[in-house]
């Protein structure tokens, strides 16, 4: 066991985070604040094959794991330069269409993951569903030589700048009339398939919406995976999820926290710069723990899941996806508190990243029920809801 990465792991993020600088948590702001894109960076990032580390070389990938893929998310938020599609696109549904599709899915779309040309969002929450997935509506009928597919979904990522969407939606067991859940590739062309963008309070050129599925027919090959092992398939991407928004929180922290460092270093208004005020320093000291904590977790959680452990993999990614978030909340917070007035200045961008920080906490799953994941598998407790 070692806790240091390999070599080869260290020169991934020094080659990232050199990317990520390149463009800078300017680039993004001004990208978001004129309703743009950060094409010029997923595109680049792609060509350079970072968005693809983690799937396999066979399909023109790095051939590597989610802890690569992690390290490369991790190093570009750092940088103040985040892809929040990175925590779906490569993550879930590459994994996904590379773990459980068919050898004809796997060709048609794994070279696009592996070069960042094709990108695709991931459709689970619903309206009415929320946190409780078992609850989702979206249904698939057989017709035909297809399926039609009807539904509503909503807060999905990044939906404008995608090809196709990763549906989670439901079929009725032949057998028991009972839904069960199943994954389809749903093309964002396909007619019957709307989306509207909803406005949110987050300053990020990734937006947020909500799809309408209107008996949108499909061809029987969308279906991705088996029709009776969705649930294992799903979480076979969503622990990867789970990490990657660990690390896409770990690395606005550490962009954060530097920046909090670098200010309390020469900000001077009485006799020594505010750095040297314990109530200035104590909590970056604290953030930076948190973080490291947090970072620590992350690490397991990515090398349970590439070592093949789907369920030591599932507790470790819930539990570093609560501590990141609790972490990069106070990161931030510590870090628009040291700059006073100036951490609200859209000039130093930090107040920009407090809505952001906060969804950590919320989304892919929010701080309660990773607790109640704990509560009820980790620690064995009796289950209230
Ligand atoms: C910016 C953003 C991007 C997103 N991107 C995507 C995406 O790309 N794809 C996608 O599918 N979804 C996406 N989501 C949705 C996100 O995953 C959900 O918002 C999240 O899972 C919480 O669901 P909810 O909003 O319906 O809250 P609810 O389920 O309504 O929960 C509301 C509150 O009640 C608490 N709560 C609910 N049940 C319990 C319980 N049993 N015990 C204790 N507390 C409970 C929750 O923790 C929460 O605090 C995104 C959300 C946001 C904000």
């Amino acid at each position: 066991m070692s806790f240091v990465e390999s070599e080869e792991r260290q020169a991934l993020r020094k080659a990232v985070g050199e990317l990520g600088r390149k463009y800078g948590h300017e680039y993004v702001l001004k990208a978001a604040r004129s309703g743009g894109h950060t094409t010029e960076l997923w595109d680049e990032a792609g060509r350079l094959g970072y968005l693809g580390v983690n799937v396999p070389e066979e399909y023109g990938g790095g051939g590597g794991g989610i802890g690569d893929l992690a390290a490369v998310c991790e190093e570009l938020a750092a940088a103040g330069a985040s892809l929040l599609q990175m925590v779906v696109s490569p993550a879930i549904c590459a994994t996904i269409i590379a773990r459980y599709g068919t050898e004809e899915q796997r060709r048609r779309w794994l070279p696009g993951f592996a070069d960042g040309t094709v990108r695709m969002a991931f459709a689970i929450t619903e309206p009415d569903a929320g946190s409780n997935s078992h609850r989702i509506t979206t249904t698939a009928r057989r017709d035909g030589d297809g399926w039609l597919l009807t539904g509503r979904k909503v807060y999905i990522s990044c939906v404008d700048e995608s090809q196709a969407v990763l549906v989670v939606s439901r079929t009725e067991d032949a057998r028991t009339g009972k839904l069960k859940p199943v994954l389809f590739i749903v093309p964002t062309d396909a007619p019957g398939f709307t989306y509207q963008r909803i406005e949110m309070d987050i300053v990020s050129p990734d937006y947020q919406f909500s799809l309408f599925l209107d008996d949108v027919r499909l061809p029987l090959d969308a279906l991705v995976g088996s029709e009776d092992a969705a649930l294992m398939q799903l979480f076979a991407g969503l622990n990867p999820e789970r990490i990657m928004a660990s690390s896409f929180a770990i690395g606005m922290g550490r962009f954060a926290l530097a920046k909090a460092v670098d200010y309390a270093k020469t900000r001077q208004v009485w006799k020594e710069p505010i750095g040297a005020h314990q109530a200035v320093a104590h909590p970056l000291a604290q953030a930076r723990i948190e973080l490291d904590l947090a970072k620590l977790m992350t690490q397991k959680a990515a090398w349970l899941y590439d070592a093949g452990d789907d369920m030591a993999a599932g507790e470790a990614a819930n539990m570093a996806k609560y501590a990141a978030g609790e972490a990069v909340v106070r990161a931030v917070d510590a870090a628009v508190q040291t700059h006073g007035g100036n951490g609200l200045a859209s000039e130093y961008g930090l107040g920009a990243l407090v809505a952001a920080s906060r969804l950590t906490r919320i989304a892919p799953v929010s701080r309660e029920m990773v607790l109640n994941f704990v509560a009820q598998f980790t620690l064995g407790l009796p289950k209230s809801y």
